[in-house]
């Protein structure tokens, strides 16, 4: 029988306040770089990449624009060009690095639309992997994320 391991869901369960954390999207103004403690592999003045914390496969990233907007025509043309770049080049990295067998990429816009950060648009790249939708998705609704969350970043972090 195998086991699920995804320690860091303990975190979210446990965390005392969850109604009012402030949006893990928006970086401090002079934020450059990677950041470990955040699961920001990149950042720059107009964009981010930052792992999902509650991933969907191992590996999945999102990237986001560095201001809080809500929708997509409200980003700028430079924002827009700067995100669809980093998606090319996070889904080069991550077939070099985790070898998935192709992506699910793209916006959930508002809540009904299964939007999770309803204020702070972001891009999904998710990587996915030949039999990983297997029963426990489909009938358990659980998914086995095999890898831990730092263990994935720290395979992934040199490469942005
Ligand atoms: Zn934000």
């Amino acid at each position: 029988m195998e086991s699920i391991w995804a320690p860091w869901r303990m975190d979210y369960i446990l965390r005392p306040d969850k109604g009012n954390d402030p949006c893990f999207l928006c970086l401090p103004q002079d934020h450059r770089g990677p950041d470990r403690d955040r699961l920001v592999l990149y950042s720059d003045e107009t964009v981010l990449v930052v792992m999902n914390l509650y991933p969907y496969s191992n590996g999945h990233l999102l990237i986001a624009p560095r201001r809080h907007v809500s929708t997509l025509s409200k980003t700028t043309e430079a924002e827009r060009l700067a995100i669809m770049n980093l998606t090319a080049r996070a889904s080069d990295i991550l077939t070099e690095v985790m070898r998935p067998g192709g992506f699910n990429m793209g916006i959930n816009q508002g809540k009904v639309a299964g939007g999770s950060v309803e204020d702070h648009l972001h891009f999904h790249i998710t990587p996915r992997y030949l039999g990983d939708c297997n029963y426990m998705t489909a009938i358990g609704e659980i998914r086995v994320i095999s890898e831990h969350i730092q263990a994935t970043y720290d395979k992934l972090v040199e490469h942005f």
